[in-house]
């Protein structure tokens, strides 16, 4: 996958996709990651980007000629079409089901906002446009950051260990089961014994059960299009109508 970035602060992006599990999925070639400066694409000598906003108000906002020259100049460099990304609060919020969905493109190209937001028609370009959360950001660096880690850690060969993005949170619809390492007992708090036991039918049950346990009392919202079977369901309203999300999950 070919992933590039256009942004006032192109600057911002290497230390995180160089580093660790991004960084040793783009030395193995399984993605590219391009920043592009949006100020390559001003004429002026003060390189502008920003203006202030018609119908007047607080702040800046950014110019519409800059972005359409810089969308389609880095469109041109690979053969391949980019699925083009604009950030915003206004946007869809992103999802596990998203990032699946970008996985399977062969590119992608993020265009980052910065001060009060874009001129209203430069969203024409953008096949999607993603909302990180209810809140304000700065920019939409974060935005394409949290893109790109979620995406490439999807790729075939990205994760070390091909089966550890399988059993995670949001897979199956449900949040991740409790997880425990060494030592057995930290600190008078034990491991839940059936974890120790080595009967793996036990450990996938006491899985399953954590799972669903948590979603009910943590997240209630995701079982409406969680798969569960009609003795789970069960499971999770009577957690929901007797436990409180204050207790052990
Ligand atoms: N005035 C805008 C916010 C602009 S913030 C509004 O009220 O909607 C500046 C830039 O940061 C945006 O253009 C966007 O690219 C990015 N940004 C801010 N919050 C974001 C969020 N929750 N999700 C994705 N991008 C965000």
């Amino acid at each position: 996958m070919r992933i590039d970035a256009i942004s006032v602060i192109p600057q911002v992006f290497e230390g995180y996709v160089g580093a660790s599990i991004l960084g040793r999925a783009r030395t193995r070639q399984i993605f590219e990651f391009c920043a592009h400066d949006l100020r390559d694409w001003t004429h002026d000598r003060h390189r502008t980007v920003d203006d202030a906003p018609f119908g007047g108000g607080q702040g800046m906002l950014m110019k519409p000629e800059p972005i359409y020259e810089a969308v389609e100049a880095v469109t041109a460099f690979d053969e391949r079409r980019p699925h083009v990304i604009f950030f915003s609060p206004c946007g869809t919020p992103f999802s596990q089901a998203e990032a699946q969905r970008l996985a399977g493109e062969e590119r992608l190209l993020f265009v980052c906002g910065r001060y009060e937001g874009m001129d209203e028609r430069a969203y024409e370009l953008a096949d999607s446009v993603i909302s990180l959360g209810d809140y304000v950001l700065t920019g939409g660096e974060l935005a394409a950051l949290a893109v790109t880690d979620a995406v490439v850690r999807l790729l075939p060969g990205a994760l070390g260990d091909e089966m550890s993005a399988r059993d995670e949170s949001f897979s199956d619809g449900l949040l991740e089961y409790a997880q425990y390492t060494r030592p057995a007992t930290f600190r008078d708090m034990e491991v839940p014994q059936v974890l120790l036991s080595g009967d793996h039918a036990a450990v996938d049950a006491w899985r399953r059960e954590s799972s669903l346990r948590r979603t009910a009392l943590l997240r209630p919202d995701l079982l409406d299009s969680a798969d569960l079977s009609e003795t789970e369901r069960r499971f999770v309203y009577d957690i929901m109508s007797h436990e409180h999300p204050e207790g052990e999950v």
